[in-house]
């Protein structure tokens, strides 16, 4: 299925194999390229594909090709029907992971405005199993994160990932399963693809969104369901990095993590993983959530089949 699938491009709803990529564009050569990474969850009661928080990532899109000086090509009602479109053409039964990525195409160099054009991938992916995962182990990365004086994070561009990368992969090597930077001003901001939460004295602290981190919609879901669903108190602030030996829990969270405690950090044990804490009862509420199954929280889905 995976090789078979329909992608969206420019418009039309072609196989995988016949949606491709000039080799010259700015997109292919230079990662001159924003995107988001959207989920939908299946829900088997209702017989429905439930897309999270969809005007949250068109925002955040359209955010990102402002401050890399992209036209502004598409309305939110746009983006929104090709997604449809897509994943309904793919006729998904299942939990699915969506790559939206409006790209420099033609011939042109690194400072290319144009043409500009857009992809919709869609891919199965099933939720975590959050408890036959035990969590991960992280270290700091000795690389710093980009920031907004260099390549902001918060413009979700392809080419930021090479910092992503340098990071994940430094940690690969050396035996962890990813990393966490600290920003330029030595504070913790984020994972390579996910934002951060730790846990003090049965409080949530997560660094600002000016702690060179992206604006991460998770995140920000977190945030309101700690508050209004678990009673939790919930502290933007910035996190030192020994903060992350001897808080009492740390998870990563985003569109493609959803919610994965970290149980190490630098080869210091943090928690077991495993037990009924915090961490726990975010993963529950928020898989609830994106799968439908709270009335009350309705309106942050966009149910994909009429
Ligand atoms: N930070 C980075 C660097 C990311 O790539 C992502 C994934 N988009 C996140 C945080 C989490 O963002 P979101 O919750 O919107 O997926």
């Amino acid at each position: 299925m995976n090789n078979n699938r329909l992608i969206w491009l420019n418009g039309n709803i072609v196989p995988l194999s016949e949606a491709t990529i000039n080799v010259l564009a700015p997109t292919s050569q230079f990662g001159a390229n924003v995107f988001e990474g959207i989920r939908c969850y299946w829900n088997g009661e209702d017989k429905q594909l439930y897309a999270f928080k969809l005007n949250e990532h068109f925002k955040r899109l359209k955010n990102s090709m402002k401050m890399f000086r992209m036209e502004d090509k598409y309305t939110v009602e746009e983006l929104k029907k090709g997604f449809i479109d897509v994943v309904t053409a793919n006729n998904y039964r299942e939990d699915i992971a969506v790559r939206q990525t409006v790209f420099i195409d033609g011939f042109g160099s690194w400072m290319a405005k144009g043409p500009i054009n857009m992809f919709i991938a869609p891919i199965a992916k099933s939720r975590n199993d959050f408890n036959n995962n035990r969590g991960i182990k992280c270290c700091i990365s000795s690389w710093e994160r980009i920031s907004d004086k260099n390549l902001s994070p918060k413009v979700k561009v392809g080419a930021n990932y090479i910092n992503s990368r340098m990071a994940q992969m430094e940690a690969i090597e050396n035996g962890y399963d990813s990393a966490i930077f600290l920003n330029n001003q030595g504070k913790v901001s984020e994972g390579p693809g996910s934002c951060l939460f730790i846990v003090r004295d049965g409080k949530l602290i997560t660094p600002p969104v000016t702690a060179s981190i992206l604006e991460s919609i998770t995140r920000d879901a977190i945030i309101q369901l700690a508050k209004n669903e678990l009673n939790v108190e919930v502290d933007e602030r910035e996190i030192d990095r020994t903060e992350l030996y001897i808080c009492d829990e740390v998870f990563l969270c985003g569109s493609a993590m959803e919610i994965t405690p970290v149980v190490n950090v630098d080869g210091i044990q943090v928690s077991n993983g495993n037990q009924d804490n915090i961490t726990k009862r975010v993963h529950q509420t928020y898989i609830e959530i994106v799968a439908g199954k709270r009335d009350n929280y309705l309106s942050w889905l966009t149910p994909i089949y009429v």
